[in-house]
């Protein structure tokens, strides 16, 4: 029988992990106390689109190129050239069977493409080859998780203008785990390509300390314009990723009224922003201008992210004015 040399096939047909979806520390089951007593990182959580890059080996065994995907397992039609979340309604729908697996919407493509740090794998010169693509060929079975942070301003506005796209990695991953803050630092900077960066480190023994430190990482990142900070226990059997946002009430106050419904607190305009920007990485640019259909999606990742979060929509700003103005800032 002909065909590749099991051996010689590194990379993935599949993509191996979806990045763990982050909760709060209060959402944790022990709100936080599995947390102690292990070293734990603080990063500083930048404002984008959550990208995984990986290697990815053709159906033959015989080809090996960078993939790019995005939150969400998006399929991308050969015969209508969209992007779609749902294989089955878009066969059953168009009859159309020539898909491809796990492709990000044509606009996040394109930006990372763009991305200074996307690389080369060219040497000119003095300049040696650099960049993501480049860390993929050296190391294939890696998997690795950037911020795609847009040319502008970012999905949730927090962030200042940037003159230029660019992709920031946050994680890499390799056989069932995440690398070490220090070591995917090295790598980084080994491959000339921008890494988050690092607010915090240390163990904590009370919930108290822990509390402290957070509120410092997150004054921090307020002061700096991020978003939040992302912390991360890396060497614990199961690694534990949190994160924690500059503009979330600290505890949601619920306030009852006659022993009806809580009154929750209202989302953060970031967080609704944030939303339509997964929309946007889930269905396309496409789909996100026409309004009839992305106007339900909105409200209902909108509505899940007030769920996830304990709060409510707020009263007086339709989602519609919201639609608009995240609609605009991407074509300024
Ligand atoms: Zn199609």
């Amino acid at each position: 029988m002909s065909g590749p040399i099991e051996t010689s096939i590194v990379g993935y047909k599949e993509r191996p992990l979806k990045y763990p979806d982050l909760d709060s520390m209060r959402q944790l089951r022990n709100s936080g106390r599995e947390l102690l007593g292990t070293f734990l990182y603080a990063t500083e959580k930048r404002d984008g689109s959550n990208m995984t890059i990986w290697m990815r080996v053709s159906e033959n065994g015989y080809i090996r190129f960078p993939q790019i995907s995005s939150r969400n397992t998006t399929y991308e039609c050969r015969t209508c050239r969209k992007v779609f979340g749902n294989k089955e309604e878009h066969i059953t729908t168009t009859g159309h069977t020539d898909l491809i697996y796990d492709v990000a919407a044509p606009e996040l493509t394109t930006q990372v493409l763009s991305s200074k740090s996307w690389g080369t794998t060219i040497d000119r010169g003095n300049r040696k080859a650099q960049g993501i693509v480049k860390m993929l060929l050296d190391n294939p079975t890696w998997v690795i998780f950037a911020e795609s942070i847009p040319a502008g301003v970012g999905p949730t506005r927090i962030e200042p203008k940037h003159k230029k796209q660019d992709l920031v990695i946050f994680d890499i991953w390799e056989g069932g785990r995440f690398f070490s803050y220090n070591y995917m630092y090295q790598q980084c900077y080994h491959y000339r390509i921008p890494v988050v960066k690092l607010i915090g480190q240390g163990t904590f023994e009370s919930m108290d300390a822990l509390g402290l430190w957070v509120k410092d990482a997150l004054a921090y990142s307020k002061r700096h314009r991020r978003e939040g900070v992302v912390i991360k226990a890396y060497g614990v059997e199961v690694q534990v990723f949190v994160k924690e946002k500059i503009d979330m009430p600290e505890r949601p106050k619920f306030v009852h009224s006659s022993n009806k419904n809580p009154q929750l607190p209202p989302l953060p305009d970031s967080e609704i922003y944030g939303a339509i920007d997964k929309v946007l990485a889930d269905y396309g640019m496409d789909f996100l201008r026409d309004k009839r259909q992305a106007m339900p999606k909105v409200a209902e990742y909108v509505q899940y992210e007030c769920k996830k979060h304990l709060c409510s929509l707020p009263k007086g700003s339709p989602l519609y004015s919201f639609y608009m103005t995240y609609l605009a800032a991407k074509q300024a």
